[in-house]
C-alpha cells in the first residue's frame, strides 16, 4: 500500500522529508502558506547571509590597503542589494520547487489545521480542501520573538525581518539581544558603518559559548567602535521623532535612529489545532518529540524548529530525512540515531566563529579529562596570504585515546573549515587521522592539522 504522507510547512525540515520520502516511494503532500523553502530562505538563512557577505566585502575592501592594492571606499546600492536578495531567493525557490516537482511531490498553497489525528483541512487561495494521511509532519518553524513592551513598526523599530535591506541603512542602530542572531546583526551593520550598539543582557556576548572564542569577537566588535552595554536588559522602546529611545533595567537609556530586536523566537504551533489531532504541546508551545522526531501520536512527527531542539536549518533538514526514513520503515536497517550534541553551527560575524561536539566548559562541568590543543591562524603561511592573521583553532580530544570530541575555529572560513573536525566528531575520528591526512599548503587547513598533533 502507498503510504500518504502529508506535510505542513515547506522549511528544510518540511522539503527534504518529502523529496526522500518521495523519492522512497510515498505518495506526498506539502502544505504551504507562504513558500517553499520557509522562513530559512524567506527571513532567515539566505537573506540574512547575503547581507552579511555584501557587508563582508566592505570591510575587506577596507583591509586591502596591506595587499598592494588603493584603497576606495565602497558605497551601498540598498537597490541593487535588495535586487540581489530577491534573486537569489527566487532562484533557489525554483530549484526546490523544481527538486519537489521531479519526484511528484504535490504542493498545496494554504494554511493547514487539523480536523482529525488522521485528516487536515487547507485553506487556500483556491478554496478549502481536506486531506486525509497514514503519516503526517508538522514542520512549522517558528518566528521572532516580539515582547509585550515593544511594537515593531517596520520603520525603525524593526525585527530581523524587516532587515532584507532595511528602507534606509541606520546611521545608528541598537541591537537588542546578543545571542547568534544579535551578533550577526551587529556585525552587518557595523560593516555597512552604521554606527552600533549591543544590549548584552549577561556579561558576555554569545552567552554558552567558549569565553575564549566570545572574547575574539568582542575585541573585534570595541575595535570596530560597537558600543557593548553589558549587564543591561532592554525593558522599553520608544519612538521620539526621528529616533529610537532604548530603557534599560539597569536605568541606562540609548537613542539611536533605528532598533533591531535578536530575542528569539516562538514556534508555529498555533492554529494548528493539534487538539484535534491529539498531539502534544509543551509550556514553551514546542512539539515534544522521540529520537525518531515522532511525537506522543505514533504516526504524527515534528521536526525542525518547532520541535525545541536545536534551532538550525542543517538540524532541520536532517530530522526531516530521518523523518522520511521512518515513514517509508528504513530506520531498522542501518539507522543512525541523530545526535544533536555533535551537530556544527556557526555564527557569520567577523571573525567568523564556528564549534562542534564537546567544549571544555562542559567537560570541566561534568568533570571529564580532555586534551586541548589550539593553534592561531597567524602561524600560517596563508593567513598571512590573506591579510587576515585573526583567530585560532581548538581541538579537543580524548587523552587516553585520540578521539576527537570536538573542537571551535575562529577566523576565515571557519564554517567551512568545521566541517573537518565534524565528520571526526561523528566518525569517531583520532587526531592521529587528521594529522596523517595529506592537506593542502597554503591553506588554512594547515592550522588543523597542527592542532591535532
Ligand atoms: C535571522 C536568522 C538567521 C538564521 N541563519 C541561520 C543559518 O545561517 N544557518 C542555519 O542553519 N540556521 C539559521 N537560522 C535558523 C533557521 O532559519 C531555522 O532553524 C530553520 O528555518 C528551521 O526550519 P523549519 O523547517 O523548522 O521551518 P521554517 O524554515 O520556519 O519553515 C516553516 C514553514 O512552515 C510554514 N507554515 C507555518 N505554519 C503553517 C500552516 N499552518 N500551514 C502551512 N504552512 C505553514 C511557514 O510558512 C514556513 O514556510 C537563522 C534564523 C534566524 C532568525
Amino acid at each position: 500500500m502507498t503510504v500518504r504522507f502529508v506535510i505542513i510547512g515547506g522549511g528544510p525540515a518540511g522539503n527534504q522529508a518529502a523529496t526522500y520520502a518521495a523519492r522512497l516511494g510515498a505518495k506526498v503532500t506539502v502544505i504551504e502558506r507562504d513558500i517553499v523553502g520557509g522562513a530559512a530562505h524567506l527571513w532567515d538563512c539566505i537573506p540574512s547571509k547575503t547581507m552579511i557577505a555584501t557587508g563582508g566585502a566592505m570591510s575587506f575592501s577596507r583591509r586591502i590597503g596591506g595587499m598592494g592594492l588603493e584603497q576606495n571606499e565602497p558605497e551601498v546600492d540598498i537597490e541593487l542589494l535588495k535586487s540581489r536578495i530577491e534573486d537569489i531567493k527566487a532562484l533557489l525557490h525554483r530549484n526546490i520547487v523544481t527538486l519537489l516537482e521531479s519526484q511528484r511531490v504535490r504542493i498545496v498553497n494554504g494554511s493547514a489545521r487539523f480536523t482529525s489525528p488522521y485528516s487536515v483541512r487547507v485553506d487556500g487561495l483556491d478554496g478549502v480542501e481536506d486531506i486525509e494521511f497514514d503519516a503526517a509532519l508538522i514542520a512549522t518553524g517558528s518566528r521572532p520573538r516580539i515582547p509585550d513592551w515593544c511594537e515593531p513598526d517596520g520603520d525603525r523599530i524593526l525585527t530581523t525581518r524587516d532587515c532584507y535591506p532595511p528602507k534606509v541603512l541606520p546611521t545608528s542602530v541598537t541591537v537588542i539581544g546578543s545571542g547568534v542572531t544579535g551578533v550577526e546583526f551587529v556585525h552587518m551593520f557595523s560593516s555597512f558603518g552604521s554606527n552600533v550598539t549591543l544590549v548584552v543582557s549577561r556579561q558576555q556576548v554569545l552567552p554558552g559559548k567558549d569565553p575564549e572564542v566570545a572574547a575574539v569577537l568582542e575585541d573585534d566588535f570595541l575595535k570596530r567602535g560597537v558600543k557593548l552595554l553589558k549587564g543591561a536588559r532592554a525593558i522599553a522602546i520608544d519612538r521620539d521623532a526621528d529616533e529610537v529611545v532604548i530603557r534599560c533595567d539597569d536605568g541606562r537609556v540609548v537613542r539611536s535612529s533605528h532598533a533591531v530586536l535578536a530575542i528569539g523566537s516562538v514556534p508555529n504551533t498555533d492554529g494548528l489545532d493539534l487538539d484535534k489531532a491529539e498531539v502534544e504541546v509543551d509550556a514553551s508551545g514546542h512539539i515534544p518529540i522521540n529520537h525518531h522526531c515522532i511525537t506522543n501520536q505514533h504516526h504524527i512527527y515534528a521536526a525542525g524548529d518547532i520541535s525545541g531542539k536545536l534551532p538550525l536549518s542543517s538540524v532541520a533538514a536532517m530530522q526531516g530525512r530521518k523523518v522520511a526514513e521512518h515513514v517509508m520503515g528504513l530506520h531498522t536497517v542501518e539507522h543512525r540515531h541523530l545526535d544533536y550534541d555533535k551537530a556544527a553551527s556557526a555564527i557569520f560575524t567577523e571573525p567568523e566563529i564556528a564549534d562542534v561536539g564537546l567544549a571544555e566548559a562542559e567537560a570541566f562541568a561534568v568533570g571529564r579529562k580532555i586534551r586541548v590543543t589550539k593553534v592561531p591562524f597567524a602561524t600560517t603561511a596563508k593567513a598571512l596570504i590573506n591579510n587576515d592573521p585573526r583567530g585560532f583553532i581548538k581541538i579537543i580530544s580524548d587523552p587516553a585515546t585520540g578521539e576527537v570530541l570536538g573542537g571551535s575555529i575562529v577566523g576565515r572560513h571557519a564554517a567551512e573549515l568545521i566541517s573537518v573536525i565534524a565528520l571526526a566528531v561523528t566518525a569517531n575520528l583520532r587526531v592521529s587521522d587528521i594529522v596523517e591526512s595529506l592537506l593542502v599548503h597554503p591553506a588554512l587547513c594547515e592550522a588543523l592539522a597542527e592542532a591535532a598533533e
